[in-house]
């Protein structure tokens, strides 16, 4: 380790992108890129070309973006007020902060809340593991609290006596994340859950990721008003199919806002960025369409692998599916669980395949119907082989 970095940064596993899993990302990736929950979908190819078209007739390239975000931020506040049937436009364009992929913009509320000793986070695991990764990049402690292996469910009294303890030891939690639904494993907050946040007092964050919003059209938007300690986040990464162009979205009190916006760095959305989105917005009643679709892949994905005695699946309010292997198989190969699943992840990978080991389980994207269909067929092919 170089003497003059931050010890605790050694002990740091960073995120391993895409292509995933150990592919050196120099040989190609393997045909079915179920690994990262994009949409299956490209750009439709007259968006692209007007995409280009923005690119060479309006964005000069010697100029700095547009700092503010204005015309972008404008366009999501209509469209969270259109998506939530929120009449006359509850939430205003001063509510809407923008980020670098709304994974810039959990680093901004760490920044903003727990930073320099303010406090620590709390996390449900599993989860979506950036919230730990960008908290212990900026010296924040994280605490764990466990799901129901079954329903994945929060252990709320754990969660609870988790908050007192932080505040008996002077290291407050300020700031609770929550996906909902979850991921990987797709269940969105129960009623418990979310009674559980709003009973959190004002000095406690509380974050509610919807990166799946548009699969599973629950969203807790309607509540802001009343809760000015709660923010959503929200992306374009999946259902509008912007993953390559990165760009996410707050969703919070005005005066949040502006503390996201105070902390975040000056031009952090490029222009082609900021063209994307606002390409994708004016046209997400066709992007969109093909959400409905989706889900129902989603179920008869469901459907095909729960039939399967050897497999136990969830099911899941996002566009992806946690798949777990019953022990008996792991008995069967004459294999402890975990190598079980690294078997069935890599013989996957090896047919071509490409699916997130994740928390004890596959994580697989919903993807094309051919995509699905080899899934379907090869977890089949596999788990009868190595019977
Ligand atoms: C994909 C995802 C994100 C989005 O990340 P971007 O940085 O916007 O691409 C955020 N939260 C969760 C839970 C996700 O799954």
């Amino acid at each position: 380790m170089l003497a003059f970095v931050r010890p605790d940064l050694a002990q740091l596993v960073a995120y391993t992108p895409h292509p995933g899993g150990d592919s050196d990302g120099v040989s190609s990736p393997p045909a079915d890129r179920l690994d990262t929950n994009e949409n299956p979908y490209d750009l439709p190819p007259e968006l692209k070309q007007k995409l280009t078209w923005t690119v060479q007739q309006e964005i000069e390239s010697n100029r700095y973006p547009e700092g503010g975000h204005r015309a972008l931020k404008a366009a999501i506040a209509q469209y969270v007020n259109e998506s939530a049937a929120l009449a006359g436009g509850q939430i205003t364009a001063d509510q809407i902060s923008v980020g670098n992929g709304s994974d810039e913009l959990i680093r901004s509320v760490l920044i903003a809340t727990c930073v320099a000793g303010a406090g620590s986070i709390l996390v449900a695991r599993p989860t979506f593991s950036m919230y730990g990764i960008l908290a212990q990049t900026l010296g924040v402690p994280v605490v764990e609290v466990e799901r129901s292996p079954l329903t994945f469910e929060v252990n709320l009294a754990d969660a609870q006596a988790a908050m007192a303890q932080g505040l008996q030891q002077n290291v407050p939690v300020r700031a609770v994340f929550m996906v909902h639904p979850n991921s990987p494993t797709g269940n969105p907050l129960t009623e418990a859950e979310l009674d559980w946040l709003r009973s959190l007092p004002e000095q406690v964050l509380v974050v509610i990721d919807e990166a799946y919003f548009e699969f599973s059209q629950r969203s807790v938007v309607k509540e802001l008003g009343d809760r000015s300690n709660w923010v959503i986040l929200r992306t374009f990464s999946k259902a509008f199919r912007l993953a390559a162009h990165r760009v996410g979205y707050a969703i919070t009190s005005p005066q949040f806002t502006a503390v996201l916006e105070k902390v975040r760095l000056p031009y952090n959305l490029p222009a082609m960025t900021q063209a994307a989105a606002q390409l994708a917005l004016a046209h997400r009643q066709e992007l969109l369409a093909i959400v409905p679709s989706l889900i129902e892949e989603r179920s008869l994905l469901l459907q095909a692998l729960a039939s399967d005695p050897a497999l136990q699946v969830s099911p899941s309010a996002a566009n992806f599916l946690f798949v777990r292997l019953q022990n008996s198989v792991a008995q069967g190969w004459n294999l402890s669980p975990e190598a079980a699943l690294d078997q069935l992840f890599g013989q996957l990978k090896t047919q071509g395949t490409l699916v997130r080991k994740i928390n004890g389980g596959l994580r697989i994207t919903i993807g094309s119907p051919a995509e699905n269909q080899r899934t379907i067929a090869r977890l089949r092919e596999i788990l009868l082989r190595e019977a």
